[in-house]
């Protein structure tokens, strides 16, 4: 017999609570202590675990959902469920453990469909807001905004209740510069180039279900002034006197837009506040031979007052968030590299005319700095999506429910991934915000970057329409750059519509109906007799689903791997198509051959489904000549069509040889500075 007492002599921190091992009782075992006001960090597992509370009371925080718990309860959590347990009592709340491997169950909670309660919570998928300075590129919609469209197209096709949120993010500096070059407002420049992307997302088929335009919005200023406040008011955010860079000759502030020097993490040529190249903030003073933009003349130095955030003391804050949701390692990465700066005193207001004032009477002249503001914003949408759905979200009152996902390019990671968080703790101590991050590299034209001012770029303009939305979207689902920078090549683009989505999907499936047509007069026959190259062709499908299925999951999502198994599967059909040929004519093999089309019909029955998020027309459109009602549903299995149905695909068009698309602006403008763009 085993018996062991709890003894607090042998606890040891793990986990950030106290903990210690039982020997000998088979599944790994152990008592817990958390003290009061302590709380475990988050985490997850391949084990199952087991909680039994003896003694104390607190609460269990997992995946997102609370649950209170007392001596007698136990608890147990599933392999990967994120889970957190907290001592809000006065007496030291004390568990016994138990955890245990079991691969299996491991195997089916990594594939669950409910994983992380996506199906029980409110999801809202954010886009970077494009900053009005310019219409869309398709570097930009290549980014955030397929990304979070598709995204929320598969989670709708599986129940979820997700929506996809972006806006106009009026009060950046770059809107009052490229006012400036138009000799216009900056109003007047945001709301031309606001109405110009949101219409630009329309051509590519995207439909944002709240779209904010943070200068017109009529109750976002008060609540950003509000959640500057709590900002404002919290520890140790405070009124503090740092070195700033003016402009000798005009005596005008210099920042973001307006200065370029050496970046003092990497030294590669960067504007003032964020370097593009490494990812990693500055504050201007410290930039390596900082010049103004505008005269290319070194820039002055001298001492201003704003409120600042010493962002140095949240680094462990900020490593429990990035253990929380889904933090991809390049994002963990730079916060590792922002932390390792001994002191980083950020200033959250600059000089400016442009953008909202605090409702603190100290910030003179001042404006709150539009980064931490799109922290606000983000809450705000959420707030105004609400209002629409008769949902009582609010932005000052944000909810532990809530799953957060945002869509950004790696230029964004540090406001997304390290300063959000904390202004967010700063101004809610008691919500855990459980977010998740989806990251992209810069897309390269040709070898080199996007730019608006040298007219490197080609325009969502002019590129989408109705007949080519559907292969813009595929092609740049294949080459986005996911975890590295790719490149559009238009003659590539080209070649993939007329090789691919012509030469192979539409020839398949346009030969496939004229085989219907011919044999079967028009109507998807019934299978037959199965050969074991049937069986095994049902698999392959049966394992693309589950393939294509993970890559646009919130776990794994990744577009540029979801359009490779689509392709596969058309790749798959068509050589088992060639297979089956050789007794297709043949009178005894008719039952069989019956079967080999019933599964090519499976396979294009499937590729409409599982095309849906990616290309929807497409989608919609393979759908109806398949005879089926719609592609609302993501499929759990590979099924037949029903037999009988109508099938009409010889001949269908779905895809159109294209265009090189220009690589000339769509305006005689040209800014006068060189890296400009910065939306999204
Ligand atoms: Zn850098």
């Amino acid at each position: 017999m085993i018996v062991n007492h709890f003894s607090p002599g042998e606890l040891s921190a793990a986990f950030g609570i106290d903990m210690s091992a039982v020997h000998g009782l088979g599944p790994g075992a152990g008592w817990g202590r958390v003290v009061p006001g302590g709380r475990s960090t988050a985490h997850q597992h391949d084990e199952s675990e087991v909680f039994v509370i003896v003694q104390g009371a607190g609460e269990l925080l997992v995946d997102g959902r609370r649950v209170r718990v007392a001596p007698g309860t136990v608890a147990m959590f599933e392999p990967f469920e994120t889970h957190v347990v907290e001592n809000a009592s006065e007496q030291d709340l004390i568990f016994f453990d138990l955890y245990w491997r079991d691969p299996a169950l491991a195997v089916r909670a990594a594939g669950a469909a409910g994983r992380r309660r996506f199906d029980e919570r409110p999801v809202f998928v954010f886009s970077t807001p494009p900053t009005p300075n310019g219409d869309l590129h398709l570097g930009h919609l290549s980014g955030p905004y397929l990304g979070a469209d598709a995204y929320v197209r598969f989670q709708r096709m599986n129940g979820v209740r997700a929506w996809h949120l972006t806006g106009s993010d009026d009060y950046q500096s770059y809107v009052v510069e490229r006012a400036r070059c138009e000799e216009r407002e900056p109003a007047d420049t945001a709301a031309h180039f606001s109405a110009e992307i949101a219409a630009t997302l329309g051509l590519m088929d995207i439909q944002p279900d709240q779209y904010t335009v943070t200068s017109r919005d009529e109750t976002y200023e008060k609540g950003l002034q509000a959640f500057f406040s709590r900002l404002a008011a919290a520890e140790p955010v405070g009124l503090r006197e740092s070195p700033a860079l003016f402009d000798r000759a005009t005596g005008s502030y210099l920042y973001e837009v307006n200065v370029s020097g050496g970046c003092p993490g990497c030294g590669a040529p960067t504007n003032g506040n964020i370097c593009e190249e490494c990812g990693e903030p500055n504050v201007c003073a410290d930039l390596a031979d900082p010049r103004s933009r505008r005269s290319g003349e070194p820039a002055g130095q001298d001492k201003i007052t704003r409120f600042s955030l010493p962002l140095h003391e949240f680094r462990s804050e900020v490593a429990a968030h990035h253990r929380l949701g889904r933090v991809p390692a390049r994002l963990r990465e730079l916060a590792d590299r922002v932390f390792s700066r001994a002191w980083l005193d950020l200033p959250i207001t600059h000089v400016s005319d442009w953008g909202v004032r605090p409702a603190e009477p100290d910030a003179d002249g001042q404006v709150i700095w539009v980064w931490p503001e799109m922290a606000y914003g983000f809450l705000h949408g959420i707030e105004l999506l609400g209002q629409r759905l008769g949902q009582p979200w609010q932005a000052g009152a944000p909810e532990p429910d809530w799953k957060i996902v945002h869509f950004f390019g790696y230029d964004n990671s540090f406001y997304h991934g390290v300063l959000y968080p904390v202004l967010y703790r700063l101004a809610f101590p008691d919500w855990e915000p459980d977010i998740d991050y989806h990251v992209n590299e810069f897309y390269l034209l040709s070898g080199e970057k996007f730019s608006t001012s040298r007219g490197h770029a080609i325009w969502g303009t002019e590129i989408l329409g109705p007949r080519s939305v559907d292969a813009v979207r595929f092609y740049l689902a294949a080459t986005r750059p996911e975890g590295r920078r790719t490149n559009f090549d238009p003659a590539e683009y080209e070649t993939a519509v007329r090789d691919t989505l012509i030469g192979s999907w539409q020839r398949w499936l346009n030969e496939l109906g004229e085989r219907v047509e011919h044999r079967y007069g028009g109507h998807a026959p019934d299978a037959g007799v199965w050969t074991p190259e049937h069986t095994a062709f049902l698999r392959r499908l049966s394992g693309r689903l589950a393939a294509v299925t993970g890559c646009l999951g919130p776990d794994g999502f990744s577009l540029s791997q979801a359009v490779a198994e689509l392709n596969g599967i058309v790749e798959d059909v068509r050589r088992f198509a060639a297979l089956e040929y050789a007794v297709s004519a043949v009178d005894l093999w008719q039952d069989e051959t019956r079967t080999a089309i019933a599964l090519e019909l499976a396979a294009a029955r499937l590729v409409a489904n599982c095309a849906a998020p990616i290309m929807p027309r497409f989608a919609r459109c393979l759908a109806a000549r398949l005879g089926l009602p719609d592609v609302a549903t993501w499929p759990r299995i590979v099924e037949l069509l029903p037999a009988g149905s109508a099938v009409d695909l010889a001949g269908a068009e779905f895809f159109h040889a294209t265009q090189r698309p220009g690589a000339t602006a769509p305006n005689g403008i040209r800014l006068t500075i060189e890296e400009d763009t910065h939306n999204g």
